[in-house]
């Protein structure tokens, strides 16, 4: 069967491909409909049908490969690479699957910290013929979910059970998106490949913008954790590292305490306890092991409501419609010399209290996978270099100047929102024009909000770089910069504010051999995936390191 066609654009969809089927196929196409023509499987079978002249019933599935919004014009396409399986059973799995085998017996090594960095170097462990052995200082995944829904009613924080600590790390309840700077293809593929293999929607191999969604991830970190365990590694909960056993400047295994008692794991350490556990980070500068400060980005969460961001995005005042998801938006400017841009963006999300200790307010962004909530979320920051803060060649030269600086913000938020979770704020516009807002509208933050003047207390070089800012956002995109919108304070995790330096080549701790500092905490990695990837990276070089070549 031969077909040539190209539909004229209000012909419904359009085809830019030329259809020639056999009668037993699988092909791949490429596509550029309208919203309505490709909302599911169902829908997109029939649309082949029509454009390809081929009987509906013929057609046994549709994958997609890949899916992107086109919102640049009026009218918003969905462009799609298809493979359209014709009179052919598609394969069970939409993903490539990795036979994990048992790994009783070998050598171990210590995955310290169960977010995406640790968790994923664990899995890489035992594709390698090694035995992780992961010690998470939180709770299970499970538990951990009644310790951060507790902090609206208490406002008070568990310091080892929080947004930030417990088993899938500040991964485990965060927005799940997916994307990464990372140029590597094929290691983002990898890791997208096995978070479907442990649960996730085989969407995420497809879309541009991949998404799990908070109420899915937590049963994905589970299978994760069962796949560890079933293969002979181990998982041990609620045990803090407190610190290294050491051989000369060789570290052999960790010291660690589960509930008062004090426990010793033998073993080449992978070190990845993210940008939060600042313990670590003063244990490695009492202990004078190779740490140096890092620039980092601050600010606040900026939150609209999401009627209001489609309507933006999709240039269409009715807003996204039945077929499109809810929008997202990316900024970026440069005001005096420093990025100030949006930095995790949430459609359809909620602003979360994400501290992970007491006196601190911290404000981070999540979303379930329909994106369904009345609110769209990103953090505002300003990239904020040493020299911004350090007064003092000794501050310049401070590994833990940033972190201090952090600290001090955090802690100046929960002094402005009365010692409580209740998270200053003030509306968008009002912050620009220097006027204290006299009321503020409904957020989706659930310990609440307090009227407050960022303006003035936040540090003026991120304050005035963020008004620049916004104005510029607000004229590239009519209606962006608003009253209807609130500024929650403040966002300071948006990476680690130190580096634990380690060589290029081996990942080794520069002076410290058999410590491999990994993903975000470590400073080398920003999000879930680069974080994963890192994982797998530090476990390669565990594998060297054991047996080298
Ligand atoms: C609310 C929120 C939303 C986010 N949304 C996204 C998103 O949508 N997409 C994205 O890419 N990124 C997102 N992030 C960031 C992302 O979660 C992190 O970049 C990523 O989790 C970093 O991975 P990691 O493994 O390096 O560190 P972490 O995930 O921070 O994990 C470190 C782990 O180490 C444990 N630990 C710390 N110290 C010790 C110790 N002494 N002993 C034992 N265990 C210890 C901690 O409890 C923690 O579980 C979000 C973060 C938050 C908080």
């Amino acid at each position: 069967m031969r077909n040539y066609k190209k539909i004229a654009k209000g012909d419904s969809p359009q085809l830019y491909h030329f259809c020639t089927f056999a009668f037993n196929m699988i092909k791949e196409l490429q596509l550029r409909v309208e919203p309505q023509f490709a909302y599911n499987e169902q829908v997109l079978k029939e649309t082949v049908s029509r454009q390809c002249g081929l009987d509906v019933r013929t057609i046994t599935a549709v994958r997609t490969l890949k899916k992107s919004i086109d919102a640049r014009q009026r009218t918003i396409f969905v462009n799609l690479t298809l493979r359209v399986f014709v009179n052919e059973q598609p394969p069970k799995d939409e993903f490539t699957r990795i036979e994990y085998q048992p790994v009783d017996g070998k050598p171990t090594v210590v995955v310290v910290g169960a977010g995406p960095g640790g968790l994923f170097a664990a899995l890489h462990l035992i594709e390698l013929g090694l035995r992780p052995i992961v010690l998470e200082r939180g709770k299970n995944v499970h538990d951990r979910k009644v310790d951060i829904a507790a902090i609206s009613r208490t406002h008070k924080i568990d310091p080892e059970s929080n947004y930030s600590f417990g088993e899938g790390g500040a991964g485990a309840y965060s927005d799940g998106k997916l994307y990464t700077r990372s140029k590597k293809r094929g290691s983002t593929d990898r890791i997208l490949n096995i978070f479907c293999q442990h649960g996730a929607s085989p969407s995420i191999l497809s879309d541009a913008h991949p998404h799990i969604g908070t109420d899915r991830l937590p049963r994905v970190i589970e299978n994760i954790r069962n796949t560890i365990i079933n293969c002979g590694g181990e998982v041990h909960f609620e045990t803090l590292m407190t610190g290294f056993i050491l051989q000369g400047n060789k570290v052999i295994g960790v010291e660690a305490d589960h509930a008062g008692i004090k426990q010793q794991f033998m073993g080449p350490v992978i070190l990845a306890t993210g940008h939060s556990a600042r313990d670590v980070y003063r244990y490695f500068a009492q202990s004078g092991f190779g740490i140096e400060a890092k620039a980092l980005a601050v600010g606040c969460r900026l939150e609209h409501p999401s009627q209001l961001i489609d309507s933006i995005q999709y240039h269409n005042r009715n807003g996204r419609g039945k077929y499109l998801p809810a929008a997202e938006y990316s900024f970026v400017t440069q005001v005096n010399g420093r990025g100030v841009y949006s930095f995790c963006m949430c459609p359809g999300g909620f602003v979360v209290p994400a501290a992970s200790g007491p006196q601190q307010i911290v404000v981070n962004g999540m979303s379930p996978s329909n994106r369904g909530s009345r609110w769209s979320n990103s953090g505002m920051v300003v990239e904020t270099r040493i020299e911004d803060i350090a007064q003092s060649d000794a501050d310049m030269k401070d590994p833990l100047v940033m972190m201090r600086f952090q600290e001090q913000l955090e802690r100046d938020c929960w002094q402005a929102g009365n010692m409580r979770q209740t998270a200053p704020a003030q509306r968008m516009a009002d912050f620009v024009n220097g006027r204290l807002s006299y009321d503020l509208p409904e957020s989706s933050y659930s310990p609440g909000l307090i009227s407050s003047p960022l303006h003035f207390w936040m540090p003026k070089f991120v304050t005035e770089r963020l008004k620049q800012g916004f104005l510029q956002f607000g004229k590239s995109s009519h209606g962006f910069l608003t009253n209807d919108a609130v500024m929650i304070a403040v966002e300071t995790r948006t990476s680690s504010p130190v580096r634990i330096v380690r060589d290029n080549e081996t990942l080794q701790h520069i002076g410290l051999e058999g410590l491999f500092p990994c993903g975000e905490g470590a400073g080398y990695a920003g999000g879930i995936v680069s974080s994963a990837i890192d994982g797998e990276r530090c476990a390669d070089s565990v594998d060297a390191y054991l047996s080298p070549k």
